[in-house]
């Protein structure tokens, strides 16, 4: 992608959708993808209705199927991600349920293993080398945050225990969570490290827990033209989202049902967000959720936002994967 198309992408909400490929142990024999168009289609089949199956289109500004690799999603993205360097803030979002590849997305899978690596380990490598080869000009400064919101509470995964409530919030930002300055690659990888297992110390296993709650890691960029001695900032924002499925509320209580509730609520707030800012409306409501108030200053504006739509091929999500869809398309 070309600068120019680089910054028609300012103010514009993206929106593109990646299709999982099958897991161990689902049936290969029905997909619910039927056929990928070349134009950012996606062709969803349901044979679940009885009779006949039912097809339904949905258009998006990119389609990526099961094959398409790690390293593919990042070049797509890369310009996007370079923008930061010049001054832009970016917000990348990974919607979809739990299971349908939002965290292999964003943070890949093994950390030991490159190819596997997600937009954000990639990310920060590519700012650092980026930021070397222009040395000579300007001064950059990297710092690096990374926060968890669950029910709606705010906590820093880079400080132990240190959990924020609604009377130290300031409703913009996080002020008061940790900002970790970091200069390469490695210190990127050890702060990751320990903010997943920060991620791990809540009340609930790991993996239980990290599909309820949004994970949001923030870099913050402070560039310093060294001739004219100005300043300019730029942020990337990388967030995980909790799944999105839907929770019988016949068949959960209690805490659970208070979970679900604060997700659905904070995803549609953002949803109504991102589609305000896609219609140009005069308000945006950004107050009715946490995510979208710590994200105001990197909503909207100048800003460059791109959501993945996460969905599984297996029959048996053809109800979430339908639901995902139709909010994506609700959003752009
Ligand atoms: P989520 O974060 O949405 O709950 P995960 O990212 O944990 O979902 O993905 C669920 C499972 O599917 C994991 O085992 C993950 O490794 C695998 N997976 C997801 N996306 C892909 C992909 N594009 N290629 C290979 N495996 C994937
Ligand atoms: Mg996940």
């Amino acid at each position: 992608m070309l600068f120019n198309e680089v910054l028609d992408l300012k103010g514009k909400i993206r929106i593109y959708c990646r299709v999982r490929p099958f897991l161990p142990g689902e049936s290969k024999d029905h997909s619910t993808v039927d056929h990928i168009g070349e134009n950012g289609s996606i062709m969803i089949v349901n044979s679940l209705k009885k009779g006949k199956d039912v097809r339904k289109v949905f258009t998006f500004d990119k389609v990526f199927g099961p094959t398409v690799s790690q390293e593919q999603i990042y070049t797509t993205i890369q310009p996007l991600i370079r923008s930061v360097l010049d001054g832009y803030n970016v917000c990348i979002f990974a919607y979809g349920q739990t299971g349908s590849g939002k965290t292999y997305t964003m943070s890949g899978y093994d950390l030991n293993t490159r190819e596997t690596w997600g937009v954000n380990f990639r990310a920060l490598c590519d700012l650092f080398q980026i930021s070397k080869t222009r040395e000579d000009v300007i001064e950059y400064k990297v710092g690096v945050q990374m926060i968890e919101i669950y029910n709606e509470q705010v906590r820093d995964l880079l400080v132990m225990d240190d959990i924020y409530n609604n009377t130290q919030w300031n409703g913009l930002t996080v002020p008061d969570a940790c900002w970790v300055s970091v200069s390469s690659t490695q210190d990127v990888l050890d702060l990751i490290r320990i903010g997943q297992k920060n991620r791990s110390v809540g009340p609930t296993a790991f993996n239980e827990r990290s599909s309820r709650s949004h994970s949001v890691l923030t870099v913050h960029v402070h560039g310093k033209e060294l001739v004219s001695g100005s300043i300019f900032k730029g942020s990337l924002n990388l967030v995980d989202l909790a799944g999105s499925e839907r929770v019988d509320k016949s068949k959960v209580q209690g805490d659970r049902l208070k979970e679900a509730q604060y997700i659905n609520r904070s995803l549609s707030a953002l949803g109504d967000v991102i589609s305000a800012l896609a219609q140009k409306s005069t308000h945006i409501p950004y107050r009715n959720s946490k995510l979208t108030q710590i994200l105001q200053n990197s909503l909207g504006g100048h800003a460059k936002t791109l959501m993945f739509v996460h969905i599984s091929p297996d029959l048996e999500a053809i109800g979430e994967t339908l639901s995902t869809l139709k909010f994506a398309e609700r959003v752009a």
